[in-house]
Formats: structure tokens, sequence, C-alpha cells
């Protein structure tokens, strides 16, 4: 199965998930991809009525229990937890905990997850979580992970005119749309998709940091525009990326 569609399959599911867990679901996705492992992700987010009926289910609404969680006692609660599973080649949901799941789970350790599949008393095979360090009991006090969930825009300069592209700040990152952002600077035919490494490509150059949101290939400027030869500066004041030079193309 193709790789952007592998993507774009799971980014509903990403919306709202901490920028580090929805970055790291898409490089994990990515690396199965690389070893012929097709990987879903079929949880996300879930707000606080959503893991009331999880939690209902099998207790007071039919059904087999599914979660030990109420509601604020997951991590998925608070954007920081997916659950994934694998699909076959006709692109069909498989849910056996075979040798491939077990490698889904081992890359997923790699990229900073803890796997439910590991959990000593009740195993949770599709669960992934980031916990920052923070216990249930901090995250139900209020305290977040210092990477804060809510996008911020910034705005963008070239050569002191603005640019109507913005940016979204993320962990003191901006992150643009790359073919917009091209488009605007007139070098649109540079960028591309490379389907094998589900990256973005600028002048042929894949770009690490990519970003896949709502079908729309991301990345941090720093690192687009480094690729287009331009110089980058920061003002805090006025939330604003300065770039300077001439683009390329
Ligand atoms: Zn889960």
């Amino acid at each position: 199965m193709d790789l952007n569609t592998l993507l774009q399959k799971s980014e509903p599911r990403l919306k709202g998930l901490h920028p580090k867990i929805r970055q790291a679901a898409q490089e994990l996705i990515r690396r199965a991809h690389a070893q012929g492992i097709f990987v879903l992700i079929t949880q996300g987010l879930r707000s606080m009525d959503q893991q009331a009926e999880i939690y209902a289910q099998g207790r007071t609404k039919p059904g087999r229990i599914v979660s030990y969680a109420k509601p604020g006692y997951s991590y998925h609660n608070y954007g920081l937890a997916i659950d994934y599973c694998l699909l076959d080649d006709c692109g069909k949901a498989v849910w056996t905990v075979n040798h491939e799941w077990r490698v889904v789970g081992s890359i997923a350790k790699t990229l900073g997850f803890e796997w439910g599949g590991e959990w000593s008393d009740f195993k949770d095979y599709p669960h992934l979580q980031m916990t920052f360090g923070l216990s249930i009991r901090q995250l139900l006090a209020g305290q977040r992970p210092s990477v804060q969930l809510d996008d911020d825009a910034c705005h963008l300069t070239l050569n002191g005119q603005k640019l109507h592209t913005e940016g979204t700040l993320e962990d003191g990152r901006a992150i643009v749309p790359v073919r917009a952002f091209a488009r605007e600077l007139g070098c649109e035919p540079l960028v591309g998709w490379c389907n094998t490494t589900g990256r973005v490509l600028i002048d042929g150059k894949p770009l690490t940091t990519t970003d896949v949101r709502n079908g729309h290939g991301h990345a941090w400027i720093k690192e687009v525009a480094g690729h287009l030869g331009l110089g980058v500066a920061w003002d805090g004041a006025t939330k604003t990326v300065k770039l300077s030079g001439r683009v390329k193309g």
C-alpha cells in the first residue's frame, strides 16, 4: 500500500494530539511501511464524554469491557496516546497480535512511546502513549507537558514583505505548509513528494521534519528555508519569521 494513502488514512485520528505524538505517529507509519508493515492509527484524542461512553461499555451499557479508565484517567484524554492496528494488502484491518504487530510495538518504543502490549496487568496491544513524565494524577490536577497542545499562529516575511502564508508555532519551531509557501515564493516546481520515505522534497531533498496535515505536507521553516538558500531570523515580539535572500528556482 502507498505510504501517502496510509498517512492520510490515519490523519483524522491525529487531530488534537500533542505535536510530538502526532509526528511520532507519522514516523511510526513511515518506518513500519519501510518494513512492509501497514499501520493504521485507530484512536487518538478522546474527549471526556467519549471516555465515559467507552468506560460504560460492559458496565452500565451492553458489550464487553474495553477500558479500565474512567474519564480523565486515560492518556488519550490529554492527546498523549494513540491506538493502532495493522492493515493487510487489501486495506482490511488486522487485529491479530502477530509478529508484525510486535515489530510495530518495538519501533514505537524507539520513537519514545510506551507500548501497552508490555503492561504486566492488562495488556493493551493497540495502545501507545507518551507521558512526558506526568502521572494521571498530575494531569487531573491540570499539569500539562511543557510543549503547548494548541497550535499558535506566526507570521512570515520575505525581505521585509509580509507573506500570506502563515506558520504555526510548536515546540519553539515554526511549521509551514510547504507547497503553499513555495507557491507564494514562486518556486512551487521545486516541491515534490517521496512516496518511499513519506516526506516532502525540496529540490529533490527530503525534509526530515515533514508532518502531514489535512493532506498537505508541512515542515519546519528553518529546514525549508535552508533548502531554498534563504536566511531565517525570529522576531519574538511580533511572532514573525523573517526570511531574507533570493529564492532559487
Ligand atoms: Zn489506547
